[in-house]
């Protein structure tokens, strides 16, 4: 799918290109082809113009050229001229001179009045016995033409030639186009190729999940229905532990909804308003405080109060939510977790600005390997599978909580993870940008 939406980006772009060139050379063709034949015309016409008979008409006075061409440049351009004849109303040649170095015959004279005399039109061209001639006719006064031919021979080795070296230019810029064409596929399908392998790689490991408690509840069933003559009360087992994997199911689905309606944008999910975060925090360590108690864990709080930002309560509170459980299910025994919450930002002064607020939680316990650490906030990640699912863990709450701090305009962080323990905190701007602002109001 990648490699045909790339080679098709590739053949579009190559197309237009292709089109692009051959308009250009065509047009540079043609104007020179134009230029070449209105140069021959405005010769023949002033040939004509100056020539009172014919065959005096090699003797040409030259005060009687066109004084807006310069009189050399002319003179010059005048020896072209390879025919001029006289014919009388009849369309007969009355008299012709020929260019010395030329071996024109006087049937080839005829021939070429007879096919100028034809046409309607007072120039044209005309191919004979290997000449090629442009004339111009003007009549003479007496109901016949006089009439100029001027070799066209250059005119048509000019646009061959042309026409061979711009092959051979458009063929280079084709081949280097095309280098460049494929060069810039690869550049512009790079993001899709990275979200579509991370949205293959989701459904993955969404149906890896999935398939799990599919698999407990489906043998629960099994086991059930095995016992027909069993009471409720008998099959209690089976029935708890099917209900507690159709839960897991059920926060698994809700945690993937959450995560692809981000990907689709969330300013139709979010709603910001001012929010008290010291409030916030506290709550939520006060939701812990029981199991923390139970665990034999320390839980202390640092939390600088009254500090007002703009946020969707709920979802914060979820990412805030997330940090302390993890935290609880990642502390070693009897340790200890610090959850604070404090300004920072510029120094304004000797006194710190207040343009983010820091929401950190720390515990002790052992550290997320050096190697792993990058990958925590990755979907489905998990340090250690088979302890982590025991603690009932996707490997989707970190990157839920970047998803929150993403809408909020916020960072989440591993700030460390190392012998001290493990510490991720939450950076909020205290006001958001307008934009975003804006956009949230809409919604
Ligand atoms: P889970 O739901 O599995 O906890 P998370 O996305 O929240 O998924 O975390 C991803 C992984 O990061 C976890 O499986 C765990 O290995 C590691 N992790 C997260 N928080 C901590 C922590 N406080 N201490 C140690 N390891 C952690």
């Amino acid at each position: 799918m990648i490699k045909k939406l790339r080679r098709r980006f590739l053949y579009s772009n190559l197309l237009l290109i292709t089109f692009i060139i051959f308009i250009f050379f065509l047009a540079i063709t043609l104007a020179s082809y134009s230029f070449e034949r209105q140069q021959t015309e405005e010769v023949l016409t002033i040939v004509l113009e100056n020539v009172q008979a014919v065959p005096d008409a090699i003797i040409i006075d030259e005060k009687g050229l066109n004084k807006s061409i310069k009189e050399e440049d002319t003179l010059s351009r005048l020896r072209t001229v390879i025919i001029l004849a006289q014919t009388d109303e009849n369309g007969n040649v009355t008299a012709y001179a020929v260019d010395d170095g030329t071996d024109i015959s006087a049937e080839i004279v005829y021939n070429a009045i007879k096919v100028a005399n034809a046409n309607d039109k007072l120039s044209g061209s005309v191919t004979l016995s290997g000449y090629n001639l442009r004339y111009l006719k003007l009549p003479n006064g007496m109901g016949g033409y006089k009439v100029a031919f001027s070799d066209a021979t250059t005119e048509i080795v000019t646009i061959r030639f042309m026409a061979r070296a711009y092959s051979v230019a458009a063929f280079f810029f084709f081949a280097i186009m095309f280098m460049f064409s494929d060069y810039m596929a690869h550049k512009a399908i790079a993001p899709v190729e990275k979200t579509w392998k991370h949205q293959n790689q989701f459904v993955a490991d969404a149906s890896h999940e999935l398939k799990t408690p599919l698999t407990v509840i489906l043998a629960n069933m099994d086991i059930m229905s095995a016992n027909p003559g069993s009471t409720i009360e008998e099959q209690q087992k089976w029935i708890e532990n099917t209900k507690s994997e159709a839960k897991r199911m059920t926060d698994l689905v809700n945690d993937m909804l959450f995560l692809a309606r981000g990907d689709a944008g969330h300013e139709l999910t979010f709603n910001f308003m001012d929010v008290n975060a010291s409030a916030l925090v506290e709550d939520c360590v006060l939701t812990f405080e029981s199991v923390a108690f139970e665990k034999g864990v320390q839980l202390v709080e640092n939390i600088t109060e009254d500090v007002i930002i703009k946020a969707d309560e709920a979802k914060l509170k979820q990412a805030i939510i997330i940090l302390i459980d993890n935290a609880l299910k990642y502390v070693d025994d009897k340790g200890q977790i610090l959850v604070s919450l404090k300004y920072v930002g510029k120094y304004v002064g000797r006194v710190p600005g207040k343009s983010y607020v820091k929401i950190s939680v720390s515990n002790t316990g052992t550290p997320i390997p050096k190697d792993k650490q990058a990958q925590v906030f990755e979907r489905f990640f998990r340090v250690d599978e088979s302890r982590t699912r025991e603690k009932g863990g996707y490997g989707l709450g970190l990157a839920i909580a970047a998803n929150i701090m993403q809408a909020h305009e916020g960072n989440i962080a591993l700030d460390y993870s190392d012998k001290r323990g493990t510490c991720f905190s939450l950076t909020l701007p205290v006001k958001q940008s307008r934009g975003f602002r804006r956009k949230s109001k809409r919604s």
